[in-house]
């Protein structure tokens, strides 16, 4: 291997890039990629009341398929720099591994990436095109990042084939799980409204509380379905209950209630709004007065079935590294769910253990394991033409 993916996330980690600040992580990699014949763009967005943040975009070759690399180089912050073993932008190693933030949070992850498409390159010739999409605000609120990126590139007529976003997607050890999907989340408010009255002639008052902990064990009891093929059952979570009652002797006229579902692909976030609509007005038998509020979202549930593609990744990772990847829809969200809606994608990166941690860090020998699965995946994915 020629391309050394331990230097490149050296130079990486040594950009302060907490977001929304570029910290000349984008610099960097325009400079590397240009030298490698990219044609690179850094794009600017800013919503109003936003930050603005930068983006890159490159790309090689100028045929189809298009392969992407997705992926962020803004890190979340370091917390108390002198908890952390090795200064957290200085990209040290004590031989083992690479110390800093953003290690496997993705900067690790879009090295061995930037790496294996630069070894590729110097003995290829691809027939299609290769590309990068990297954000600058994935852990931030993620509206100048990667959804405009998106629309932007759309607007110039890129056509993305497949994607790769090298998210920290392994469990334990690298290759042990490629992320095909994510479950949706959903976030809302339960408001029982009673009549306010003196705790001592309860007769006169209808206390909220009663209600709103009816309506709360019904919605507690029943799942929302038994799971479905590739995703673990919907969840509904209570979490937090609010009265705001600062005396001793008053029966409030209010109590609220929020929660959040983590939803399956049985459900949009309209027909779960709908159900459980159904089953509080269901609990509350006509004589609990309750609404329910709920927040604007834009975490869909998504999937990208079993296939071609994702049995290219997963030998491509069972070659280099001996295991067979499983398949999973578990964990938070990330940039993948507006990707999906130009192309299949996937998730496979390294072990995420460390990720937001004090003192996080990256095995070299990950470092290169990843680099030499994304080599196979690059070379198997010109020669099946999946597109
Ligand atoms: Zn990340």
């Amino acid at each position: 291997m020629s391309v050394d993916p331990v230097a490149i996330a050296r130079a990486l980690l040594r950009c302060p890039s907490v977001t929304p600040n570029e910290g000349g992580a984008l610099g960097f990699l325009e400079r590397t990629l240009q030298a490698a014949g990219f044609t690179v763009h850094r794009i600017r967005f800013r919503e109003p009341g936003t930050e603005e943040v930068e983006n890159l975009y490159a790309r090689v070759g100028t045929s189809a398929p298009l392969l992407v690399f997705a992926g962020h180089t803004d890190v979340v912050p370091p917390g108390d720099e002198n908890a952390w073993s090795h200064p957290p932008f200085a990209g040290e190693s004590d031989g083992h591994a690479l110390y800093g933030r953003g290690a496997v949070d993705m900067k690790g992850g879009i090295a061995c990436a930037v790496a294996a498409v630069l070894d590729y390159l110097a003995a290829h010739e691809p027939r299609g095109s290769i590309s990068f999409l990297i954000s600058g605000d994935e852990e931030g609120v993620a509206v100048n990042g990667m959804p405009k990126l998106l629309q932007w590139a759309a607007a110039r007529g890129e056509r993305f084939d497949h994607c790769i976003l090298g998210e920290p997607s392994c469990q334990n050890e690298l290759g042990d799980t490629i992320k095909i999907g994510r479950r949706g989340s959903l976030n809302g408010q339960l408001i029982v409204t009673g009549k306010q009255g003196h705790v001592a002639y309860p007769q006169r008052a209808d206390n909220p509380i009663r209600g709103l902990v009816k309506l709360i064990a019904a919605l507690h009891d029943e799942p929302l379905d038994q799971g479905t093929a590739q995703f673990a059952p919907s969840h509904l979570e209570f979490t937090s209950i609010d009265v705001g009652n600062k005396t001793v002797n008053l029966i409030p006229g209010e109590a609220r209630a929020r929660f959040n579902i983590r939803f399956n692909d049985r459900h949009t976030r309209d027909s779960l709004k709908t159900l459980i609509e159904q089953r509080a007005k269901s609990a509350a038998e006509g004589r609990i007065r309750f609404a329910l509020q709920w927040e604007p979202s834009n975490a869909d549930v998504f999937v990208t079935e079993p296939g071609p593609f994702t049995e290219l990744v997963a030998d491509a990772v069972q070659s280099v590294t001996g295991r067979r990847p499983r398949l999973s829809t578990a964990g938070g969200t990330s940039d993948a769910r507006f990707i999906t809606k130009y192309c299949p994608v996937v998730e496979f990166g390294l072990v995420g253990q460390t990720m937001h941690a004090v003192d996080e860090h990256v095995p070299i020998a990950d470092l290169q394991a990843l680099t030499a699965i994304y080599h196979k995946i690059i070379e198997r994915y010109f020669t099946a033409s999946l597109a």
